[in-house]
């Protein structure tokens, strides 16, 4: 398919996960201990992360929607259906997700030890991989110790970010980058996600590796 290349991308936030979705969540959530500062929901907080990036990225004059406006869960499969419905009347390459997690060492019953912030992608070398290499960057500038940028792949370049065959990366057309934005099982890590700093610090990561890689790829000309 030979498409016309845009000036901007249309960017699509997936904010993953719904109300009705079970576990996703931080053990004091997972008692109901709603007046805890170490209460965490996945889809609460990830709704809120993506609403940020959505109003910076649209007050500063980018085309971005959310993909999912509903409060339950809308299944993957559909999720999938959507951003393939923008990449048909678009172009695949005048497309590009961002989904929004929390990540989870464990069941989500108990506490655990592992922290920090991450991206994936699919195997192999893609678009997605250069979104992701932009977003580790802002994530590095941003999340200084002890808050941990968590690193796997050692692609010259365009490595940092981990890589399996997520559902929503996988079938999605449109360069893809999934972010775990700290644990939900890590005691500091939940209080960073609840502290203004912290979703704040996340918005920015986000709208900062976005605008970094269209810049990279669709400002370029003049
Ligand atoms: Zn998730």
């Amino acid at each position: 398919m030979n498409e016309m290349k845009m000036q901007m991308p249309v960017i699509l936030l997936d904010n993953g996960h719904g109300r009705d979705t079970k576990g996703k969540c931080s053990p004091e959530a997972l008692k109901g201990n709603f007046l805890s500062p170490f209460f965490l929901r996945e889809y609460e907080w990830a709704r809120r992360c993506a609403q940020g990036v959505h109003s910076v990225l649209t007050f500063l004059g980018y085309t971005c929607f959310l993909l999912v406006k509903e409060e339950e869960d809308v299944p993957l499969k559909d999720r999938v259906e959507r951003v393939n419905a923008y990449c048909r009347r678009y172009g695949k390459d005048n497309v590009l997700l961002v989904s929004i997690h929390v990540n989870a060492a464990g069941d989500g019953t108990r506490w655990a030890l592992a922290r920090g912030w991450s991206a994936y992608t699919t195997k192999g070398v893609t678009k997605s991989d250069y979104l992701a290499a932009r977003l580790y960057d802002a994530a590095e500038k941003t999340f200084l110790a002890p808050l941990k940028v968590r690193k796997y792949t050692p692609e010259k370049e365009v490595g940092r970010d981990f890589e399996e065959a997520l559902y929503v990366l996988k079938h999605t057309y449109c360069p893809a980058v999934l972010t775990e934005n700290f644990f939900q099982d890590n005691k500091e890590d939940v209080l960073y996600l609840n502290s203004e700093e912290g979703l704040g610090a996340c918005i920015d990561v986000h709208v900062q590796g976005i605008i970094d890689y269209v810049k990279e790829n669709y400002e370029g000309e003049d």
